[in-house]
């Protein structure tokens, strides 16, 4: 790794290309002769208003975005999105949820504020360690939507086959497998993604929501701020955005569209966690967490055979530069999050140390 960078396995914010931070190395002090940074650019100036359209513009071609679907940069990140998604979204004042993890359970807990949820199905049984089967869900005729988190980044899942919606709009937070492999919008009603998983830096969100889901008869008490028709009508400029995160997100999207775009991603995502779980598949030291048809390919949690060895897997990885294995505060063991930035060599170098290590910890 140049510049003394570390394999940076943290679950976000997240490794960004190197190429593209060295891109933004070079424009840091005179954004392609504007004399200032992008950084101190007035969000309504041309040359912003340029990088916000080009981003846009780019995210749309990269995932075949059809044109009626808006695209929203939001500030907030995934923990508002909990909150704006049933204010939006909730008419009927109903809506059912697919409980698989940690983060469907905060969306659970934000809705129940607006709402009822109708918990439609679950994996709480076994630990979250599998995607319930979602082909005949029941749904009542007048819920709203149907919410899924699509990869459980703490959990380690990811959905492989999408929920039988029987016709309600689906909902995704799909933050960590953010353009980490192709999307058919159209069988959403509404994605959303904290971009500092899977993209770019913290501070954002992304929104792609039909524009038929744009309401103006919300509640009185949901706040201009928090109605997505107000970052619509505004193309996200409403009041000041996060600029440097738009700016930052677009070099990446550019980034992945010259790189052969998201089924190039996902090929090689692919064979980076076949990489992972091939090694802990055959290991006796190590055990991953999670049922092998729904393991995710960003977030891959794992075990060794204490608590105690945890630990000193992580302190030991550590000296040897890799960085952010430990596991969630809330699940312990130990996590590599291998997103569309981490090299194929930084997943093999992780699991030739795994190798030694259980060679001599076994
Ligand atoms: C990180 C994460 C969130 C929360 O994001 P914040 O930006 O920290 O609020 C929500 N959902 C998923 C799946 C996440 O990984």
């Amino acid at each position: 790794m140049k510049y003394g960078r570390t394999y940076n396995f943290s679950a976000g914010p997240a490794m960004m290309p190197e190429e593209v931070l060295e891109e933004i190395a070079a424009e840091m002090l005179n954004y392609r002769g504007s004399g200032m940074c992008v950084m101190e650019m007035s969000h309504r100036s041309k040359a912003f208003q340029q990088i916000r359209d080009e981003a846009e513009a780019d995210l749309r071609t990269l995932m075949g975005i059809p044109d009626n679907y808006k695209v929203l940069f939001l500030q907030g990140g995934g923990t508002l999105e909990f909150a704006m998604v049933p204010m939006n979204l909730m008419k009927n004042g109903v809506a059912c949820y697919v409980e698989t993890g940690a983060w469907s359970k905060k969306a659970i807990a934000e809705a129940k504020k607006y709402g009822e949820v109708i918990i439609a199905a679950s994996s709480a049984d076994k630990n979250f360690s599998y995607i319930p089967d979602c082909s005949d869900l029941d749904i009542p005729e007048n819920a709203d939507y149907v919410y899924i988190c699509e990869n459980e980044t703490i959990n380690g899942t990811t959905y492989r086959t999408l929920p039988n919606t029987k016709g309600h709009v689906l909902v995704a937070d799909q933050s960590s497998m953010f353009l980490s492999r192709p999307c058919d919008v159209s069988r959403y009603g509404l994605i959303w993604a904290g971009v500092q998983k899977n993209v770019g830096p913290a501070g954002m969100s992304v929104a792609i929501i039909r524009e038929d889901l744009l309401r103006e008869d919300l509640p009185a008490f949901v706040p201009t701020y928090l109605r997505y028709k107000t970052h619509a009508d505004a193309d996200s400029l409403y009041n000041t955005p996060n600029c440097w995160a738009i700016y930052c997100c677009g070099k990446v999207f550019k980034y992945l569209l010259k790189n052969g775009g998201l089924a190039a991603m996902a090929a090689r995502n692919e064979e980076k966690a076949a990489v992972l779980y091939g090694f802990l598949d055959q290991s006796r030291f190590f055990t991953g967490a999670v049922r092998r048809e729904d393991r995710s390919l960003m977030n891959v949690p794992f075990v060794s055979p204490s608590k105690e060895q945890d630990a000193d897997v992580v302190a030991a990885s550590k000296a040897a530069g890799f960085d952010n294995l430990k596991g969630h505060k809330s699940v312990g063991g130990l996590r590599a999050s291998i997103y569309n930035a981490m090299p194929k060599e930084g997943v093999e170098a992780l699991v030739a140390f795994l190798k030694a290590y259980e060679a001599e910890h076994l």
